[in-house]
């Protein structure tokens, strides 16, 4: 049997949650919050799963009234009111819209640029479609994107240019200048973008969230993918959705209704009750940035050298001085099984193995359990 993906084993997430579990160890490794969803939206799943009538298939591209206050929120954030007709399509996690994309717009022999480090399902996703990955890599400290390495990987073969702000795995932001750049490199070609912002609604330091829904250039050619996983804390929802223009969202809807057809139905009723209460999405930074200051803070007596976070739910942190010389999948191990906190090596979101003896953090987690875990932390050194 030959293997579509031969060199690609398990996904690291799963692979740090089964290790942190069989090692009782505290997970700050997978990205998810040990803490539950805003009650309304718990009571509205409930009634909505005791609803006659709200137990069968959804519409292909997601509950009308959803799509509807997806618009409304998309016009009041970065002032562009996606038709729901035609511009939103509701999917199963932002997973299922990358992979739709994907399958969608990537033919055999095209070429897609990603920044490394990049999220773990982007290449495989490339690949399976035939594509082929270029990658430009992110550099330490602040991995910001150089621009002129983009404009010189960039090629009559590019398809698609894959961004991610707020980035997972470093916290990196992008600036409002970035995305001018960006648009001035792809004007005059045929060139697609994706730009995965799951993290919309976590950036820190009075910093703006960037979106390319609020660049009009930019998103005539682009796929806009969200998460309500992560804005709700509901990971495991799998709801998310694909903000694009009419052309390129039905090119992703003849996809996506072979991949999964339509997302759960209750699921997206208790949420279209919710979205349009944008009271939750004013307090998300705050709310993040005091996790992320509380991690750094625990962890500055502890050896590991703190890089910048910007936005997202991920702390980078060098851990050289912890371990001179060791590889980042076996420190990660090691902290594991001998101390009890789980985090996911970085070489893990880079094609080639690149180790710079990094780890990330997860920080969507009470204080009790960062508190916890920098208590095991302790005496590393
Ligand atoms: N993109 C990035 C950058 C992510 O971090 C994640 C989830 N961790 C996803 C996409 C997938 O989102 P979802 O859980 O909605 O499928
Ligand atoms: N996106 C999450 C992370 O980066 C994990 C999602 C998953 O487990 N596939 O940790």
């Amino acid at each position: 049997f030959t293997s579509k993906l031969p060199d690609v084993g398990t996904s690291i997430f799963s692979v740090m949650t089964q290790l942190a579990q069989d090692h009782e160890a505290i997970n700050l490794a997978q990205g998810f919050p040990d803490y539950d969803p805003p009650q309304p939206l718990l009571e509205a799943l409930a009634r909505h799963v005791l609803t006659p009538g709200h137990q069968q298939y959804a519409p292909m591209p997601g509950l009308p009234r959803l799509r509807e206050a997806i618009s409304q929120q998309t016009a009041l954030r970065y002032g562009y009111t996606p038709d729901p007709a035609t511009e939103i399509t509701v999917t199963s996690g932002a997973t299922e819209g990358l992979y739709a994309v994907m399958a969608a717009v990537v033919r055999p022999g095209d070429e897609v640029l990603l920044l490394e480090p990049a999220y773990d399902l982007y290449a495989p996703a490339v690949r399976l479609q035939g594509g082929v990955p270029v990658y430009v890599p992110l550099s330490a400290p602040d991995f910001r994107p150089d621009w002129d390495r983009v404009a010189a990987a960039l090629s009559p073969r590019t398809r698609l240019v894959l961004i991610n702000s707020p980035h997972n795995p470093t916290g990196a932001v992008l600036s409002a200048d970035d995305l001018d750049t960006l648009a001035g490199l792809l004007r005059d070609t045929d060139t697609l973008l994706l730009s995965d912002e799951v993290y919309e609604h976590m950036v820190f330091d009075g910093a703006q969230h960037n979106s390319v829904s609020a660049y009009p250039e930019l998103r005539a050619r682009a796929f806009v993918l969200s998460s309500f996983g992560k804005t709700y804390h509901a990971t495991g929802w799998k709801v998310g959705y694909c903000l694009a223009p009419p052309t390129l969202t039905a090119e992703l809807r003849r996809v996506h209704q072979f991949i999964t057809f339509s997302v759960s139905t209750p699921t997206q009723h208790a949420l279209a009750d919710v979205v349009p209460d944008a009271a939750l999405y004013e307090t998300l930074p705050a709310f993040y940035q005091q996790k992320r200051d509380l991690l750094r803070e625990l962890l500055a007596p502890t050896g590991f050298e703190l890089l910048p976070s910007g936005g997202g739910y991920f702390q980078v942190a060098g851990f050289g001085a912890l371990a001179p010389g060791l590889d980042d999948r076996t420190f990660t191990r090691r902290l594991t099984q001998e101390s009890g906190v789980a985090v996911v090596p970085l070489s893990a979101f880079y094609h080639d193995g690149h180790d710079a003896q990094l780890v990330r953090f997860c920080f969507a987690k009470t204080e009790e359990t960062l508190r916890a875990a920098a208590a095991r932390l302790t005496g590393l050194q």
